[in-house]
């Protein structure tokens, strides 16, 4: 289990994890890059984010970058 760097919540997350046979949950969403997080105020610091925390920052930076791209 692995620790939200952001909201402190308990989640697994399959390269943290090292359970690297199954694809991870985060794969299936949009990724961040380490620009987009740096934009939003979030450094994981080389982890990875909760279901909860990761969606939340991809809808704010997907507003950021609609309002940026004017
Ligand atoms: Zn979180």
């Amino acid at each position: 289990m692995s620790n939200c760097p952001r909201c402190g919540a308990m989640f697994s997350c399959a390269p943290v994890d090292e359970s690297k046979d199954r694809p991870c949950w985060c794969s299936a969403l949009p990724s961040l890059s380490p620009a987009d997080l740096q934009a939003l105020g979030a450094d994981p610091a080389g982890s990875c984010f909760c279901p909860a925390c990761l969606k939340t920052l991809i809808a704010a930076r997907a507003e950021q970058t609609a309002s940026d791209g004017k």
